[in-house]
């Protein structure tokens, strides 16, 4: 899908990225077949935004992610960081890059080494990559300890010792130590209990604003991606199907596949009998369907639909929705001139 966003100069800019993974084979010198994990997938994120990425289990958003910080290699397309082609970075330029880069992934205490205590496991991006000295690390620690809502008391025990939230919040610290400028917050919050959730989103939110970060946030929950979002972009079946602000995608959503996500979501107010599922299961990365990818499930499709990729059609400023029936009395084809 084509990137409509407003920035003019964004921080990160994706164009057309793709990765595909080669399928293993039973028969010897049978024909190579492919999983589309990520195709054609352009975005932009200005610097202090937040985008968020959201979609059903599977539907490529976490290897977008990944992409995106060269932690899987993209078999098509560009990423370019504050200007820079991150792609033709070789190894060192990379680790040097990584710097203003950062993942917050979903599982804390997989991502953490229990034989570290939390002072530790703060400071090791700054050992490793060769910043300050003890004294000013030791600083360091405590202002960043603090920033998360922890006490200097905690820097000595280890991940076991922690609660789940609190162990997001050692992520959290671990994550800016480096100071970047823009983080991937791959499921952050998902692991944990609701209440916890709550904290954790406002603490990403305060440091967004104290730190001036910008976030990828990737998320298969919508209040969540509501919550912490400006602007939203919908994935399906390793494709961006519809991105647009905040308030376009949850007050009008014009593509059939985030108007089901949206009437999906469980609310006391909907109760029970009205509650709806999207039909069928999502179709396989390494078949998908012909045309547009949702005709399978979509309960609007029509002929056109099994046979035709549909376009990108621009429904406002920064609004797009990759259907042939998305709007179609007010829609402006991609590439027009915005009329607001
Ligand atoms: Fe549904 Fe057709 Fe639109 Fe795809 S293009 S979302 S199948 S109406």
């Amino acid at each position: 899908m084509t990137d409509t966003s407003p920035s003019a100069e964004p921080l990160l800019k994706v164009d057309g990225l793709s990765r595909k993974f080669v399928l293993g084979s039973r028969k010897p010198f049978a024909e190579k077949r492919y999983l589309h994990a990520v195709d054609n997938v352009s975005f932009s994120i200005a610097r202090g935004e937040t985008l968020g990425l959201v979609g059903e289990s599977g539907c490529g958003k976490t290897t977008t992610g990944r992409l995106v910080l060269r932690l899987i290699e993209p078999t098509g397309g560009s990423v370019s960081f504050r200007g820079e082609d991150v792609l033709a970075k070789s190894p060192q330029q990379l680790r040097r890059l990584r710097q203003d880069m950062q993942i917050i992934f979903q599982d804390p205490f997989g991502a953490l080494n229990p034989r570290m205590t939390a002072g530790e496991l703060i400071v090791e991006p700054m050992v490793i990559h060769n910043i300050g000295d003890s004294v000013s690390r030791e600083s360091r620690l405590r202002k960043l300890l603090d920033l998360v809502g922890l006490t200097p008391a905690h820097a000595s025990r280890f991940p076991h010792e922690f609660s789940g939230g609190q162990r997001q919040r050692l992520c959290i610290a671990r994550a800016i130590s480096l100071e970047p400028g823009f983080i991937v917050c791959d499921e952050a919050v998902s692991a944990l209990d609701v209440s916890v959730q709550a904290q954790v989103l406002n603490l990403l939110q305060d440091l967004k604003h104290e730190l001036g970060l910008t976030y990828l946030f990737i998320s298969h929950d919508l209040g969540v991606v509501r919550h912490i979002s400006e602007r939203v972009a919908v994935m399906y079946l390793g494709q961006i199907v519809e991105m647009g602000p905040r308030a376009a995608i949850f007050e009008s959503p014009s593509h059939p596949y985030t108007q089901a996500l949206l009437n999906s979501v469980p609310s006391a107010a909907k109760g029970r009998r009205s509650f709806f599922t999207i039909p069928g299961d999502v179709p396989s990365a390494a078949n998908p369907p012909s045309g547009c990818r949702f005709h399978t499930r979509c309960p609007i499709a029509q002929s056109i639909c099994s046979t035709t990729a549909p376009p990108a059609t621009r429904l406002g400023p920064g609004h797009t929705a990759a259907c042939h029936f998305a709007a179609p009395f007010n829609a402006i084809p991609v590439g027009a001139p915005a009329s607001a």
